[in-house]
């Protein structure tokens, strides 16, 4: 597997290459080149090269190229999905979704291929303006290995819709799909140079790419530290960035909620994709009123969970992305209840012996009695680990939301419209879902406030993080 740059397969420098394990066996995969700061510098000239023609085309006519990638990806969604099991470790179910969900997306920036409209300004005697979006010119968009299909299609969707050329770098652990679906995008009728991917790691190529000065725009999604290092790094260029850092996000469940859907709520916000979303329920308020039950109720879920390599059906939830990730959950645990700050109501343990030898899985896990100090409420904990605390009131539920440096997303559980309200007023976060938790569909803005990052991603409003105004100024 190759990089594309110039939409043609690139050898790789030299022979060091990264190899692409499946979390669910510990086996190598496939590998990648090890991008050389000479690669990024290529790519991103070929990127350069192909911006004139490209941004000269109609919004249609790229808007086309997007749809029939959407149907490529919709032909080809069974190995693709496959594909990402392999390098991700999701269940298949989850990564078709995933797979589908990137399809949605391009068809939906297809749909709306003639936004982002501009203005006219009439200013009477003194003349008219005519205000136009025109594209950056190359941006770059670095891919986390959580969602690493859905994330590529909220960068590439509106980045080359709106007449922008693209070097993408996908996470060294999930560079596979990514490729393919580059592929696919060129078999679609993507000039070549307009979306170039470099794979490496971060540190080095990811870095290079960040700082080439011809890069104007970077959308980058994943860890808060490397998100401010990012920031550090351009401080001397004026770049356009979309930091989506990942969160914390709370989940608030009342006394007059529906009890049933709210336990599904959990379940499926902590679990799916093994707890490695940004979006995930990571903390899980419950008013005191039904705390006792709600608990009985989730932890006999929680346990009847199949954890298992994704590509064997029956699977609910699938291995951790790697070792390292699989290392942090042990060792917050670990130190959580090592620091008497949690009470384990079921799971705690990675999982090992038969069904398990070198996969990275780890046992759904819900802790009680919370300190709330502890690192499981105030960092974002990226895995199948759910810190529950028990609330006296609303008041308390949204105090105990807040203190968070993050500020991703939230849900409420009730019927109560004057309860939705105050938490739609007064909890920090990008995204209050009511009755719901972790749905993002293409037509909605996403992203945080506080440390959860800044811009916005998805929708109609994506388009305009991607374009520049332009006026014409007609002085009669
Ligand atoms: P990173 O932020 O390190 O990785 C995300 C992407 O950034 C990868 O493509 C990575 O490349 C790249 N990258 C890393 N360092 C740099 C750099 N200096 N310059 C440019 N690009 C860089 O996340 P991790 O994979 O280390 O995960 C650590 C923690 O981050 C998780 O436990 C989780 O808490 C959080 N996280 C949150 C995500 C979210 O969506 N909210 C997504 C992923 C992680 P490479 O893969 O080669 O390192």
């Amino acid at each position: 597997m190759d990089m594309l740059i110039n939409g043609t397969a690139a050898p790789a420098a030299d022979e060091t290459w990264i190899e692409v394990t499946n979390p669910a066996t510990g086996e190598c995969i496939d590998r990648v080149p090890r991008g050389s700061k000479e690669e990024v510098n290529a790519a991103v000239e070929a990127a350069d090269a192909a911006f004139g023609e490209w941004s000269k085309k109609t919004t249609r006519d790229r808007g086309l190229i997007l749809y029939r990638a959407a149907e490529l990806i919709r032909r080809d969604h069974k190995a693709l999905a496959a594909l990402l099991t392999r390098e991700q470790g999701k269940p298949i179910r989850e990564s078709t979704d995933e797979v589908r969900g990137c399809a949605n997306i391009f068809e939906y920036y297809a749909s709306i291929a003639g936004l982002p409209a501009g203005e006219t300004v009439t200013l009477g005697k003194a003349g008219d303006c005519l205000v136009t979006r025109v594209p950056l010119g190359v941006c770059a968009a670095i891919i986390p290995w959580n969602m690493p299909v859905l994330i590529m299609g909220w960068k590439v969707g509106p980045a080359i819709l709106a007449g922008n050329t693209l070097v993408l770098k996908p996470a060294s652990t999930t560079p596979l799909t990514n490729l393919r679906i580059a592929g696919l995008m060129q078999e679609a009728g993507l000039p070549q140079g307009v979306l170039n991917v470099v794979t490496g790691p971060g540190e080095t190529t990811g870095a290079a790419l960040v700082q080439h000065p011809r890069v104007k725009k970077i959308s980058f999604t994943g860890d808060c530290a490397t998100g401010h290092r990012i920031r550090e790094m351009t401080k001397d260029h004026l770049k356009v960035l979309t930091l989506e850092l990942g969160g914390s996000d709370p989940m608030i469940v009342m006394a007059d909620a529906d009890i049933p859907k709210a336990i599904e709520g959990a379940l499926r916000g902590r679990f799916y994709n093994a707890g490695q979303i940004c979006t995930a329920v990571k903390r899980l308020y419950l008013h005191e009123k039904i705390a006792e039950e709600f608990m009985r109720l989730l932890t006999a879920k929680a346990e009847s969970l199949t954890v298992g390599n994704g590509l064997s059906p029956g699977t609910d939830m699938g291995p951790l992305n790697s070792a390292e990730q699989l290392g942090r959950i042990n060792s917050v645990v670990s130190e959580t209840i090592g620091r008497d700050e949690g009470v384990i109501r079921t799971g705690g343990y990675p999982l090992t012996g038969s069904g398990y030898s070198k996969g990275f899985f780890y046992k759904p896990t819900l802790i009680t009695d919370v300190a709330p100090d502890a690192a499981l409420l105030t960092n974002e904990i990226f895995g199948p680990v759910l810190p529950v605390v028990t609330v006296p009131d609303l008041g308390a539920a949204i105090r105990e939301a807040n203190r968070s440096k993050y500020g991703l997303g939230a849900s409420v559980w009730t019927k109560d419209i004057s309860t939705v309200k105050r938490v739609y007023d007064e909890v920090n976060a990008g995204i209050i879902w009511v009755n719901r938790h972790l749905i993002v569909p293409p037509e909605v803005p996403f992203g945080g406030t506080n440390e959860s990052g800044v811009g916005r991603e998805n929708g109609s409003k994506a388009l305009d993080s991607y374009t520049q105004s332009k006026t014409m100024y007609l002085g009669w």
